[in-house]
């Protein structure tokens, strides 16, 4: 399948084409085939030191999960005897840098141009890339936020290191010193731990609010003159923006009505999925949502067909939320969705397939046509009635 074993004279050699999947074993009839593990290469990394994390800012504002990577990344570094980095890539940041001090960085390196007032990650992996192939980073994280969720694994393709992408933990071996990075898998159930045995540096991003922010001086308001104050920890990164060239034009930019929803603030969550059928439907969700002082949520497959925004998702991918009541509509209860709101006290299922993997952990479950039973349930509710 993979054109992994070659036959040269009588001989059968495994090439580099193979993936480890251990299909040969089996179909061996000689049973001469084993997997004796891949052996641990030496390489010299001693050219890399310290933690460099990705300070993300948009129109200026830095994004929270970088203040909490910067929290994270003083502990790395003090772990490991190294020194904490910053490289901040945006335009007119002068007067709003100032907190970024307040985490113990010990070095931060600015890239200001115009060319980096949109978010456009063609253009920022060039500088990422840039600072990383110059001050070679032992480690270097960045934010799991949608920015950097596209712009971290180009620059890791580009500079030929792992990338772990979406970690909820990480730490340092204590024996090999090298970054420990844990993330759940499984749609959860598990959590891997994973190195980067082969390249530096080691590369990871990192959800929002799973790590603590920890200021070591209090931010304080008068922005410009702190800025001022710690202009000997600041480097001006020198680069030629006429090679910042990108294939991306942007047509337009729209304020998220949606983006400062959030799940996690209500008791009482209503969702839906695929089976609401498109985008006006989320009207009736709404309503139910409305009636009983809750929000919006939703499943992938309702956010990648544009019914409703990002922000409402539920699961792996989206939010983990655990109100005292989950309503989903609409929604089969795939494994990565179970993961981001199975811990909710109480799980309502509304589908029309009583063999919909929802009803399995669901402690009630309406099996129906969700467009006749959620009127008839926020008729009943608006009457005060308990039964439908
Ligand atoms: P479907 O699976 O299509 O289910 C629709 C349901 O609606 C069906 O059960 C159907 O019986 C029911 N239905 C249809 N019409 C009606 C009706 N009139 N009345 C009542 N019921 C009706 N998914 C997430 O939700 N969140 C995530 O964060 C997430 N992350 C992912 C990460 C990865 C790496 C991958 C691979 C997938 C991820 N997914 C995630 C996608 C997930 O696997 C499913 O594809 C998705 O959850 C399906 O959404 P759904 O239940 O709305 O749609």
């Amino acid at each position: 399948m993979y054109d992994a074993i070659e036959i040269t004279g009588k001989l059968a050699r495994i090439n580099d084409n193979c993936i480890f999947c251990g299909a040969c074993i089996d179909a061996c009839k000689f049973k001469s085939i084993e997997i004796t593990g891949i052996p641990e290469q030496d390489f010299d990394f001693s050219g890399y030191e310290g933690v460099m994390v990705f300070i993300e800012q948009h129109q200026g504002s830095v994004a929270e999960v970088s203040y909490e990577l910067l929290s994270e990344g003083r502990k790395l570094a003090d772990t490991l005897g190294t020194k904490l980095y910053g490289i901040l890539p945006g335009y007119d940041l002068k007067e709003r840098i100032a907190d970024i001090f307040c985490y113990g960085i010990d070095r931060l390196y600015i890239a200001e141009n115009e060319i980096f007032k949109n978010n456009i990650d063609d253009i920022y992996s060039k500088i990422l890339v840039q600072a990383i192939n110059r001050y070679r980073p032992d480690i270097f994280l960045g934010g799991a936020t949608s920015f950097g969720r596209t712009l971290l694994p180009k620059v890791a393709a580009i500079i030929k290191t792992g990338l772990t992408a979406d970690c909820t933990e990480l730490s340092i071996d204590p024996d090999k010193k090298i970054l420990l990075q844990t993330r759940p898998t499984f749609g959860g159930n598990i959590l891997a731990t994973i190195i980067t045995r082969n390249a530096r540096p080691q590369m990871a991003t990192v959800r929002p609010h799973v790590m603590a922010k920890a200021a070591i001086n209090q931010p304080d308001n008068n922005r410009t003159d702190n800025y001022l104050k710690y202009a000997g920890k600041i480097e001006f990164l020198k680069f030629d923006p006429l090679n910042f060239k990108t294939k991306y034009k942007l047509l337009s930019q729209e304020k998220e009505s949606g983006q400062s929803i959030n799940l996690t603030d209500y008791d009482v969550i209503v969702s839906g999925g695929r089976g609401i059928g498109g985008p006006d439907n989320f009207a009736l969700i709404k309503e139910l949502a409305d009636v009983l002082g809750g929000v919006v949520g939703a499943s992938r497959a309702a956010v990648d067909s544009n019914w409703i925004s990002y922000p409402h998702q539920v699961g792996q991918t989206g939010k983990t939320v655990n109100p005292k009541v989950y309503i989903a509509c609409g929604i089969s209860g795939a494994i990565q969705h179970l993961a981001g709101m199975q811990t909710s006290d109480i799980v309502i299922a509304i589908n029309k397939d009583p063999y919909a993997p929802i009803f399995k952990i669901a402690n009630y479950g309406l099996v129906g046509d969700l467009f006749e039973i959620i009127p008839r349930l926020i008729k009943k509710i608006k009457s005060g009635k308990s039964s439908i």
